[in-house]
């Protein structure tokens, strides 16, 4: 299960609705124990896809790392990577899954018509041919 605290997801959403028509990106941090993860702080992400971003979105490796490492020094975690899916439900779609790292929960943001509509949380498997729904909550 991944709880997201309410100032990381508001940040997410804002993030996710500011960027409509294209595809936002981000990152979660925060603890895991005890089979939960909690995202106590959320990071907006330059989406360095280059091309188009409405059904895209890249992530650039250098941030991430930075992300990783500011985490760890306050104590806390890089737990997964957010995005959002314009005009789109919130499934893992092919090239999600081709992007994916098994040891993150990916959490993706459905907009419609520039406004949150509703939200899942998946977690890919190693070889990247499947992704299972986890429990969200916010
Ligand atoms: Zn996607």
């Amino acid at each position: 299960m991944i709880k997201i605290e309410s100032g990381a997801w508001d940040v997410m959403v804002s993030h996710a609705r500011q960027q409509f028509p294209n595809e936002c990106c981000g990152v979660m941090i925060g603890s895991a124990g005890d089979g939960v993860k909690t995202i106590t702080r959320a990071l907006a992400m330059e989406n360095a896809y280059q091309g188009g971003q409405e059904d895209r979105y890249e992530i650039r490796p250098e941030d991430l790392l930075r992300a990783d490492r500011d985490a760890r020094k306050d104590g806390l975690e890089l737990i997964g990577i957010f995005h959002s899916h314009p005009d789109c439900d919130a499934y893992f779609s092919q090239t999600d899954l081709q992007n994916s790292c098994p040891w993150y929960s990916f959490v993706v943001l459905s907009i419609k018509n520039g406004e949150f509509d509703h939200a899942n949380s998946f977690l890919p498997n190693a070889d990247q041919t499947a992704a299972e729904k986890e429990e969200l909550v916010y």
